[in-house]
Order: structure tokens, then sequence, then C-alpha cells
């Protein structure tokens, strides 16, 4: 009992254990719920002709990422899997002065370092 309570909170800490999985399936983009569960990705189509996902970057904005999966789009990512999400190539977002860089690889965020920024200072 006091386990489960204690993943239970685990969980709902954004980012924070648990992983980043698909928790719903809409038919199109616009249905994409505003609030995201944390580790929650909402797909657009269907699992066998995926043409969207979205999310909540991992980083300290939570700024939502949208990624095209229909191949006749580009660019284009791959959905290796949903639960445990991963994608393939990786997020490389650039919004002002900020960059999201990182791979999500069985539902756990992996962020590439900024070599332009490390080469500055
Ligand atoms: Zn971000």
């Amino acid at each position: 009992m006091v386990k489960s309570l204690l993943v239970s909170w685990w969980n709902r800490l954004p980012w924070v254990g648990g992983k980043l999985r698909v928790v719903h399936i809409v038919t199109a983009a616009d249905e994409i719920p505003d609030r995201l569960p944390p580790k929650g990705a909402v797909l657009v189509g269907s699992m066998e002709r995926p043409t969207w996902v979205a999310f909540d970057c991992p980083c300290a904005d939570r700024h939502r990422v949208m990624l095209n999966l229909d191949s006749r789009r580009r660019p284009t990512w791959k959905m290796q899997s949903s639960n445990p999400l991963s994608l393939h190539p990786s997020i490389d977002e650039f919004r002002d002065l900020k960059r999201c860089h990182y791979f999500i690889r069985g539902g756990k965020v992996q962020w590439v370092p900024d070599k332009r920024r490390l080469a500055v200072l």
C-alpha cells in the first residue's frame, strides 16, 4: 500500500520516474488536449497510420512539441514504439535563443549537450 502510494506520487512528478508513452489517440491534430498528463503523449491518426505525435517538451518551459510521423511530409520522425515512447531521429528545436535537443528512447529523455554554447563559454 505504502509502496503503491509512493509510486503513484513519483509517477506524477513530471519527467521523474515513469516513462513517456502514448496515452491518447485522436483523429485530428485539433483534438489534441491543451493539457497532457506528465509523460503522456498524444498520437494523431491511428497506431497503424500515425500522422503526428504531440507532447510537452521536457525542458523547463514545457512547451508543446508536435512531430510529423507521416513519411509524405518532411521532416519526418519514426515512432519505433509507443509504450514506452521511442522516436527517431532526435528532437532538435530552436526557440528564440534556446535550443531543445534530445532523444526519446524507451520512454526516457536523453539530452544532447549543446556544443555551440560550450564553445562560447
Ligand atoms: Zn523545450
